[in-house]
C-alpha cells in the first residue's frame, strides 16, 4: 500500500490542470477554475469543471463523474489506485513510498491475479473455440468478421462461446481450473436444484475488458448471436 505522506505530497504538488491538460483535454479558463468537453462522455458544451484552487475535477453533465487529481488519472488511463500514484509521483518527481502490505490485502491481491489468470485463459480458450470447424463457429466468425473487421477481431482477441453451456465447464475440468474462482468471476453458473455447473455465456461473441495497459483481463461483454435474447450485450458481473 501507498504510505498516507506519498497520498499527501500526490495531492499537495501534483497540479491538476497540468494533468488535465496533459491528457489532452483542451481547459478553457471559466471564473475561478477551467471548462473543457468531458473526455469521459460524448458531448458539445463544455460541462467538465475543474478547480485549482480545490484541485478537484467534476463533470455536471452524462456522466456526473469527479473527483482529485488521482482519481483522474486512474479514469483517464483505466489504472488501478497505486499504477496513478506512481505515475504522478513520476511526473512530478515524488518519492514513491509503501507501507508493508497487511494479510487481508495480500489475500485479496491474490485474489484478483488468480481471476485475472482465469479470464486470460477463459479467452484464449474462447479465441480458439471462435476459429473452430463447427458451423456454429464459422458463423460467429462471419458475424465479427462483418460487424468489426477482421483486423479488429485478431487484434481485441475476440471469442465465441457456443450454445450447448458446457464447453467452458468441461474445459475447466480438464484443465483443473478453480471452479469456486470461476463462479466468482461469474464465467460459470451453478444451477440451483441440480447443483449442476453450466457456462454463464451462451451463444456469445466474447469481447475481452482489458484494464490498465492491456495486461489484465478483468471481464467481458458479451453479444447476443441468436438475435432471440432479450440482453444484447451482456457484461461480467462484478467480481474482484
Ligand atoms: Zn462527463
Amino acid at each position: 500500500m501507498i504510505s498516507t505522506d506519498t497520498r499527501t505530497a500526490i495531492l499537495d504538488r501534483a497540479d491538476i490542470v497540468t494533468v488535465v491538460s496533459e491528457a489532452g483535454v483542451k481547459l478553457k479558463p471559466a471564473g475561478r477554475g477551467f471548462v473543457a468537453c468531458c473526455p469521459f462522455h460524448n458531448e458539445k458544451t463544455a460541462s467538465f469543471h475543474v478547480s485549482p484552487e480545490r484541485g478537484r475535477w467534476h463533470c455536471f453533465g452524462a456522466c456526473g463523474e469527479g473527483g482529485n487529481v488521482i482519481d483522474f488519472v486512474m479514469r483517464h488511463r483505466t489504472i488501478g489506485f497505486a499504477d496513478a500514484c506512481k505515475y504522478l509521483c513520476e511526473r512530478f518527481g515524488i518519492a514513491y513510498d509503501e507501507e508493508p502490505e497487511t494479510d487481508a490485502e495480500r489475500e485479496n491481491r491474490l485474489r484478483r491475479e488468480a481471476i485475472y489468470g482465469i479470464n486470460e485463459r477463459a479467452a484464449q480458450f474462447y479465441r480458439s473455440l471462435l476459429h473452430g470447424d463447427s458451423p456454429s463457429a464459422k458463423a460467429a466468425l462471419s458475424v465479427a468478421h462483418q460487424r468489426w473487421g477482421k483486423e479488429h477481431t485478431e487484434e481485441s482477441g475476440l471469442g465465441f462461446a457456443p450454445g450447448n453451456g458446457q464447453e467452458l465447464v468441461q474445459w475447466a475440468r480438464s484443465h483443473g481450473e478453480n471452479l469456486t474462482l470461476m463462479l466468482e468471476a461469474g464465467l460459470i453458473g451453478r444451477n440451483e436444484n441440480t447443483g449442476q455447473l453450466y457456462d454463464f455465456y451462451r451463444d456469445r461473441l466474447m469481447i475481452p475488458i482489458r484494464e490498465g495497459l492491456g495486461q489484465h483481463v478483468v471481464g467481458f461483454t458479451a453479444r447476443d448471436l441468436t438475435g432471440e435474447s432479450k440482453a444484447k450485450y451482456v457484461n461480467s458481473k462484478e467480481s474482484d
